[in-house]
């Protein structure tokens, strides 16, 4: 048989590695491909060197003649380097990351060709803006959108093109990218925390917020993908029977390295190295061909950046190695989906980590201050923290059985446990000297020793403390990591702007000592977010029991999700702390609830073609084998033929039943497509999707697969789980 399947297994068996050339030290290629701090004191005068590390570092405004210095300046050393290109480099809401090239080379009037990069063309450009999601914004506004360069994160050379990160926004100044409200977070949660830090040093100007985020993926031969319409054009496998060797045996996590992905990722991280990217960690994750890589943390914006970045040169690495990366929350049922763990923590100018434990009581109480308000907050914010990494994509791990819930809950280990128990119990108003050394010394004093063998880490929690940094788990392994960062810095720098009032009106109402009223207000607030910590089985069906007691969201769709995006007080919140208007939110709902239905909607069609134009003709050629055979049984038999072929005769009528299955199945979800369609009102149009038309999904998958166990394996046209997973 000529088909696919065989074609691409093939080509999978027969790869010869992709030869893979090394620095022999990394440290030595970092950031060559940057226009870093090394590379701005080489190419820019002192004083254009100046004005953009103030702009960087206070946010400071670079005007039109430095900008022209600058512009000069990058545009050499991106010459030297070998770029002919330049582009803006932003993030849309697309979720990919988008680019356009302009040429340095130019020719004036006359006849002298130059290569030309002005400071104009530098700090703004407008691109077609038209094709890029907007949830309404331009068609309210008429309003074309711009990109604005953003000096906090370094040009890079991309292949032959030096890309510039920017901002992408209205010309009424609405963000129509990721990065804008991220960048306004960072600057609400530096405000708040620079504020609250200074009441344990004086000497701290700045807060910074630091991410290090972990990518999963899986990586399989690029032709066996190529072989799967899914994969090809949904990003996962919406039939396929499970491999009987799937994760059961636990031999995948951490494992060897299979060789052709170890080529893959070596490669791989000479091109981070290259751009910057401090990727660090790499090893084999649970499922079968899946992976994980990480970095070094960095400053969040800058780590956004990184991490898209990243999934684009993961994509063209692989191609070179004639491998496919997929992204994808659940490319494979039956075995582990990908996340994107995001660690976050906050670091001062001083360069004090605030979620790491000191070596003195103050800084100890410190400490605690930053750890309790973030659990309260997201105590406060725990169905918004859900909303934001609400995708259909990412469904498949929230909700569905898998880590972790869609439940949002805490997760901080026994010992700090009874740290916060401890403090639960602090007398109301003034503390006794008794009480006060009691606390320095027994409790407060006492947590980097416990800390050091914290041991007992729960990966089944969306949301764990882990010694000195809070890691958001919950996140889909294709998000954008602005998305949830943005919401987290916004609602602790919303708590912490609390927190500091209510602070100073203890110290100044009621005279408080400074140490007095910090413990007086964490007393409250580890009361009132009692609810939020769980530190059992995330799994569980009695924690979701459990969770509904406490009144906590379970929103296991992304339909059902998103709803608080547009509740009253979360607009009021956006607005207050300045991070995004009403209207900005508006048409990112809008986005969110059409990518829903759209994404839905084209596993739908994909699901049908693959069901109606592959499975069923195999079925049938099979069932014709079969019935062929019984024929001959019977001309040999005669009467008696069903002693031998009674078997046979059973295979064809399951044959018929499956395929009735499906196809009904197909009729029917294609019936509820067309009603959804038919909704103009976003919300029900994506309700529509979720509940009319994907539960036909699991019913004509479950009789496709049960046709792949029944069809002759040689005929079987759809490359199988086990190929997939198992080759590389
Ligand atoms: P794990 O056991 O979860 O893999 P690691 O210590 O390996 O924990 O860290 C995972 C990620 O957390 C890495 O990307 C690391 O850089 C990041 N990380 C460590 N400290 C911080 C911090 N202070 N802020 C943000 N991220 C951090
Ligand atoms: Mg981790």
């Amino acid at each position: 048989m000529g088909n696919l399947r065989f074609q691409a297994l093939k080509e999978a068996l027969n790869r010869q590695p992709v030869p893979v050339s090394e620095a022999p030290r990394r440290s030595e290629i970092f950031g060559k491909n940057v226009f870093n701090e090394m590379a701005m004191r080489q190419y820019l005068t002192k004083s254009s060197y100046r004005s953009l590390m103030d702009a960087i570092d206070k946010g400071s405004k670079i005007s039109r003649d430095v900008a022209d210095h600058i512009s000069t300046g990058m545009k050499e050393w991106a010459i030297a380097k070998g770029a002919t290109h330049y582009t803006h480099w932003f993030q849309p809401l697309t979720g990919s990351s988008a680019e356009k090239h302009d040429a340095f080379f130019d020719v004036e009037m006359g006849d002298a060709a130059i290569e030309k990069f002005g400071g104009g063309q530098l700090v703004q450009q407008e691109p077609d803006a038209s094709s890029f999601p907007n949830g309404g914004i331009r068609n309210t506004f008429e309003a074309r959108g711009y990109t604005a360069w953003d000096p906090t994160s370094p040009a890079f050379i991309l292949g032959t093109t030096l890309c510039i990160p920017t901002i992408f926004v209205s010309y009424t100044g609405e963000a129509l990218d990721f990065k804008t409200p991220l960048l306004r977070s960072l600057q609400v949660l530096d405000h708040s925390a620079t504020e609250v830090a200074r009441y344990f040093d004086k000497k701290v100007n700045k807060v910074i917020t630091t991410l290090g985020w972990e990518q999963e993926y899986f990586l399989i031969d690029a032709s066996l993908a190529n072989s799967r319409p899914d994969i090809m054009q949904a990003g996962r496998t919406l039939l396929g029977h499970s491999a009987a060797k799937g994760q059961q045996l636990d031999d995948h996590y951490f494992g060897a390295i299979p060789s052709r992905v170890l080529d893959y990722m070596r490669d791989l991280e000479n091109e981070c190295m290259l751009l910057g990217i401090p990727v660090k960690t790499r090893h084999n994750e649970v499922a079968p061909s899946q992976f994980e890589l990480a970095p070094i943390f960095e400053e969040a914006n800058l780590a956004v950046d990184h991490n898209q970045l990243l999934m684009d040169v993961m994509e063209k690495v692989a191609e070179k190695h004639k491998l496919k990366v997929l992204f994808h929350e659940k490319p494979f049922a039956g075995v582990n989906g990908s996340g994107k763990h995001n660690n976050w923590s906050l670091c001062t100018s001083t360069g004090v980590n605030l979620l790491s434990p000191g070596s003195t009581p103050m800084k100890n109480l410190q400490f605690l201050t930053f750890f309790v308000n973030t659990i309260k907050a997201v105590n406060d914010n725990e169905e918004l923290l859900r909303s934001v990494i609400a995708t259909a994509s990412n469904d498949h791990r929230l909700g569905a059985n898998e880590a972790p819930p869609a439940i949002i809950s805490v997760f901080i280990g026994s010992q700090l446990t009874n740290v916060l128990d401890e403090l639960e119990k602090v007398t109301d108003g003034k503390l006794s000297p008794q009480e006060k050394t009691e606390l320095k010394l027994n409790v407060v004093g006492k947590i980097p020793e416990i800390l050091l063998d914290n041991t007992d880490r729960n990966r089944t929690s969306p949301f764990a403390f882990t010694g000195n940094k809070f890691e958001f788990r919950a996140v889909g392994s294709t998000a954008n990591c602005a998305k949830p960062m943005t919401l987290l810095n916004m609602i602790v720098a919303k708590q912490l702007k609390e927190f500091k009032l209510q602070v100073d009106s203890l110290i100044k109402d009621q005279k408080l000592k400074k140490d007095d009223a910090v413990f007086n207000v964490l007393r409250e607030y580890i009361r009132d977010s009692k609810r939020i910590r769980f530190e059992g089985d995330g799994y569980g069906e009695a924690w979701e029991k459990e969770a509904k007691k406490r009144k906590l969201s379970n929103n296991k769709t992304t339909p059902e999700a998103l709803k608080i995006q547009m509740h009253p007080n979360t607009i009021k919140l956006y607005e207050e702390m300045g991070v995004m208007n009403k209207i900005e939110l508006e048409a990112r709902h809008a986005i969110n609830l059409e990518e829903y239905s759209k994404h839905i909607q084209i596993e739908g069609r994909v699901l049908g073609d693959i069901a109606r134009n592959h499975v069923i003709p195999t079925a049938i050629r099979y069932q014709n084998i079969l019935i062929k055979n019984v024929k001959g049984l019977k001309e040999i038999y005669g009467d008696s033929f069903k002693n031998y072929g009674q078997e046979q005769l059973n295979i064809i009528e399951q044959i018929s039943h499956h395929i009735e299955q499906i196809n009904s199945g197909i009729t029917a979800m294609i019936d509820q497509r067309k009603k959804a369609n038919k909704l103009e009102d976003l919300e029900k149009r994506a309700e529509a999707y979720c509940f009319e038309v994907k539960p036909f999904f699991e019913k004509i998958r479950y009789h496709c697969d049960k046709l792949e166990l029944l069809v002759d394996d040689e005929i079987w046209t759809l490359t199988k789980y086990r190929e997939m997973l198992l080759i590389h």
